[in-house]
């Protein structure tokens, strides 16, 4: 394990996850990506980050036939609960994962391997159905890193791209299913746009034009697709971003008068150099590690973000220990 790593100017730079958790939760952003507090993966975010690496590995044609991939899970898998590596990929560091029971690590050994088995036939099926000038997965995990936009830089991993005669698809793969009105009117599609015109379109894509966006539901193998953005809402993104940079900026420097105009973000935050948790907790609590920290905060605020934030510099000069991820079965 290295050191912490932590930019200076965090406020410049943005995944869609990071800027998601600002909107939906500023205390959560904090903890989250400020802090970088330490808190068990929840369950499920691991088994998608796990699923997710296997059809990684499926796009590289590594498997014979579904049982083989199905097999490939469950060693995987055995990894993950094991402490081996963690759920993003055999290289990754062992993570702790927030388990709720012991047979929640044995339910998903059999689910996973149902889900994946069932995704490779499904994709076996599809792909024989295709015309021989079909690129399926060009690119597989492909990572954004430090893509220039209005000052900004946006970093994002794009689960596959695939090559048609008249352009390119960026497939998202996802567990579950949401609203298309929702999936649409999201800012992930235009993280995707950007990075495919900037870094894909012309270095591998031979200056095809990006065709849209396609989820691909992982379980299911249901498709949502969504077009590409023009400029009225790039420049709608632009506003996010810079409202959303003015208003970390502002409070991890303490200086109120960095902030232009704030719509979505609350000015009582940087009146008091806070990240306010969003209260009541309702459904955007779903899946937060942070619930305890957050209750904990309603008794006592604690230091102010920046205090923290500086002394999480301090601490990257000292190494941390590695530490023993929690077990669901015990030593
Ligand atoms: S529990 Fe809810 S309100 Fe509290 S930090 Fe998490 S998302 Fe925010």
């Amino acid at each position: 394990m290295g050191r912490i790593k932590q930019a200076a100017d965090i406020w410049l730079s943005f995944s869609y996850s990071k800027l998601k958790s600002l909107f939906n939760c500023p205390f959560q952003f904090q903890c989250q990506y400020v802090l970088k507090k330490p808190r068990p993966k929840p369950i499920i975010l691991a088994v998608g980050s796990a699923l997710h690496y296997l059809a990684h590995l499926n796009n590289k044609r590594l498997y014979q036939s579904a049982e083989s991939f199905g097999k490939a899970w469950l060693g995987f898998w055995a990894g993950v609960v094991s402490g081996k590596h963690g759920p993003d990929s055999f290289r990754a560091p062992p993570e702790p994962i927030g388990w709720k029971s012991a047979n929640e690590a044995g339910y998903w050994f059999q689910q996973g391997r149902k889900i994946l088995e069932e995704y490779y036939r499904r994709h076996q099926d599809w792909r024989a159905s295709l015309d021989q000038s079909i690129t399926i997965a060009l690119k597989s995990e492909y990572r954004l890193t430090g893509v220039s936009w209005e000052g900004f830089r946006l970093n994002g991993i794009i689960d596959r791209l695939d090559e048609y005669p008249d352009g390119v698809d960026i497939v998202d793969l996802k567990m579950g299913k949401d609203d298309l009105a929702v999936v649409s009117s999201s800012f992930q599609p235009l993280f995707y746009q950007i990075g495919y015109e900037r870094r894909c379109r012309n270095k591998f894509c031979s200056g095809k034009p990006l065709r849209g966006f396609v989820i691909e539901n992982l379980i299911t193998g249901e498709i949502q697709r969504i077009p590409t953005s023009g400029a009225d809402r790039l420049a709608e993104f632009t506003r996010y971003l810079r409202e959303a940079s003015d208003y970390i900026r502002a409070i991890l420097t303490q200086d109120q008068t960095l902030v232009r105009r704030l719509i979505h973000l609350h000015p009582q935050d940087v009146e008091n150099f806070r990240f306010f948790p969003r209260l009541p907790r309702n459904l955007h609590c779903k899946n937060c590690a942070y619930t305890a920290d957050c209750l904990a905060w309603e008794s006592d605020h604690g230091p102010p973000p920046r205090i923290l934030w500086i002394d999480r510099f301090i601490a990257a000069s000292e190494q941390p220990q590695p530490h023993q991820p929690d077990l669901p079965f015990g030593p």
